[in-house]
C-alpha cells in the first residue's frame, strides 16, 4: 500500500464535469488500496476573479483581508470534490489549510510553511478516507489565514507529502509533464521523461510556471519524489529526479522565459567605490528584488553606466527611487524600459560542454535579435531581449539546440 499525495490545478477542476472526472481518477486509485491525499486549487479563473472584486473596492486592500478573500476559491473546490467522491461511494473528507494546521509565517500573500500537523490527516487515512485539502493557504501563529503566493497549491502538495512521508507527490495539470519549453510558445516542445531537481529549480526560478519554485525547493529539502502528470490523459509524466546519471545526456534540457522583467539604467555615474551600493541600497530598502546587474567599465575613466532589472510590478516604484538617487549622484540620466523579457537556457550538460553561450548568441544574432543583458551560472545562461522577440527567440533556440528531438544537441 502506497501513500500518494495528488495535486490538481485550476484547469483540472475548472468545471463540475472536470471535478467529477478527477473524482473518478481518485476513486480508481483508492480502490486499489492506496492511501490518497488530494490537494486542489481554486477552479480556473476563480482566484483572478476574487482579486478583481477587491480591486473594485480598493487598489491596495489590507493584505490580511486579501488572504481571507483569495483563500475562499480553494474551499469551494474541496467541498465539491468530496461531494463528487461521496456520490461515487468513496469516503472522503475535506479540510482547509487552517484545519490541517498548515502553519506559516505571517507574510500575507507570500507566506512560507513552517510546520504541518499531519495527525488529523493520518487518522482519516487510517479509517479509509480520501483526504482533500485546500491548496495555497495556511494559518499563522495567531490563526490568521495566509496564502502562499500564486501557484502555491503545488507547495501545499509537496509540503503535505513531506509531512506525511508520502511515497510520491503527483502534480496533475493541463500538460502531461515538464517540457523542453512552454508548449504554448513552442508547439514542437518535447516532454522530458526526467529532469534533475537542480534543473527544475532553475527552470521554475527563471519563469517556467509549471511548478511553483517553492514547491521545488521544498521537494529538494525534504527529498520528496515529485512527478508532473496530465489530469486528462494517462502517462508517466515527468519525474523530478535527484540522480543525474540517467538523465538524457543533452547539453541543454530546457528553455525558460520570464515576461515580467523591467530594465533600469543610470547613465554617467561616478566610477568610484560605493556607487553600486548607493544605487541599489534604496532599491533594496524598498523591498524590491533586483535580478540581473551590469556595470560597464568606465569609457572615460571617470563615469560609468549601471543597469539592473526588477520585476515589472516594481518598475514604477524603482523608477521613482532611481530619479532621486541619480540626482544625488549627479548622474547624466536614467533610462527605463519595461518591454524586455528574459530567456534562459538550462541544463546540467553545460558543465561538460563548452561554447554554449556563443552558440546561443550566434543563433539569436542570425535572427537579428539584439541581446541587452547577459548573465550566466554553472547550469544556465540568461539573456534579456526586447519583448517583441520573445516567441522568435524561444523557437530559434529550441531549434538551434535540437530540443525537439530526443537525445539531440
Ligand atoms: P495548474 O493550474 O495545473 O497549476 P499551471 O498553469 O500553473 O497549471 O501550469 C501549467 C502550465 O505551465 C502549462 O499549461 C504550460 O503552459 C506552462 N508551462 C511553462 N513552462 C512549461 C514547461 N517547461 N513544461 C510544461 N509546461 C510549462
Ligand atoms: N489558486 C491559486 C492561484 O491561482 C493557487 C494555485 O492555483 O496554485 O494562484
Ligand atoms: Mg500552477
Amino acid at each position: 500500500m502506497a501513500l500518494i499525495v495528488q495535486k490538481y490545478g485550476g484547469t483540472s477542476v475548472g468545471t463540475i464535469e472536470r471535478i467529477q472526472a478527477v473524482a473518478g481518477k481518485i476513486q480508481t486509485k483508492a480502490e486499489r488500496g492506496d492511501q490518497i491525499v488530494v490537494v486542489v486549487s481554486a477552479m480556473s479563473g476563480e482566484t483572478n476573479r476574487l482579486i478583481g472584486l477587491a480591486d473594485e473596492i480598493e487598489e491596495a486592500p489590507s493584505p490580511r483581508e486579501m488572504d481571507v478573500l483569495v483563500s475562499t476559491g480553494e474551499q469551494v473546490t474541496i467541498a465539491l470534490l468530496c461531494m463528487a467522491l461521496h456520490k461515487m461511494g468513496c469516503q472522503a473528507r475535506s479540510y482547509t489549510g487552517g484545519q490541517v494546521q498548515i502553519l506559516t509565517d505571517k507574510a500575507h500573500s507570500k507566506a512560507r510553511i513552517k510546520d504541518i500537523d499531519g495527525a488529523r490527516v493520518k487518522a482519516d487515512l487510517d479509517t479509509g478516507h480520501v483526504v482533500v485539502i485546500a491548496g495555497f493557504q495556511g494559518v499563522d501563529d495567531h490563526g490568521n489565514i495566509t496564502t502562499l503566493g500564486r501557484g502555491g497549491s503545488d507547495t501545499t502538495a509537496v509540503a503535505m507529502a513531506a509531512a506525511l512521508k508520502a511515497d510520491e507527490c503527483q502534480i496533475y495539470t493541463d500538460v502531461d509533464g515538464v517540457y523542453t519549453t512552454d508548449p504554448r510558445i513552442e508547439p514542437k516542445a518535447r516532454r522530458l521523461e526526467r529532469i534533475t531537481f537542480e534543473e527544475m529549480l532553475e527552470m521554475a526560478s527563471l519563469g517556467s510556471k509549471v511548478l511553483q519554485i517553492r514547491a521545488v525547493e521544498f521537494a529538494g529539502k525534504y527529498n520528496v519524489p515529485l512527478r508532473v502528470l496530465s489530469s486528462f490523459d494517462e502517462g508517466e509524466g515527468t519525474l523530478i529526479t535527484f540522480e543525474e546519471d540517467n538523465v538524457e545526456a543533452a547539453k541543454i534540457s530546457g528553455i525558460a522565459f520570464n515576461r515580467d522583467e523591467a530594465k533600469l539604467t543610470v547613465l554617467g555615474v561616478p566610477d568610484q567605490p560605493g556607487v553600486a551600493h548607493k544605487i541599489l541600497g534604496p532599491i533594496s530598502d524598498a523591498n524590491i528584488e533586483v535580478d540581473m546587474i551590469v556595470q560597464n567599465i568606465a569609457a572615460d575613466e571617470a563615469t560609468t553606466d549601471f543597469t539592473f532589472t526588477v520585476h515589472r510590478n516594481d518598475f514604477t516604484q524603482a523608477k521613482e527611487i532611481l530619479q532621486g538617487v541619480a540626482e544625488s549622484l549627479q548622474a547624466q540620466d536614467v533610462l527605463n524600459d519595461d518591454s524586455v523579457v528574459k530567456i534562459s537556457l538550462v541544463g546540467v550538460g553545460m558543465r561538460s560542454h563548452a561554447g554554449i553561450a556563443s552558440e546561443m548568441f550566434g543563433a539569436l544574432a542570425k535572427e537579428g535579435i539584439n541581446i541587452r543583458m547577459i548573465s550566466t551560472s554553472e547550469i544556465k545562461i540568461s539573456v534579456v531581449i526586447d519583448e517583441k522577440y520573445l516567441e522568435l527567440g524561444v523557437r530559434t533556440l529550441h531549434e538551434a539546440f535540437g530540443l525537439e528531438s530526443e537525445g539531440a544537441a
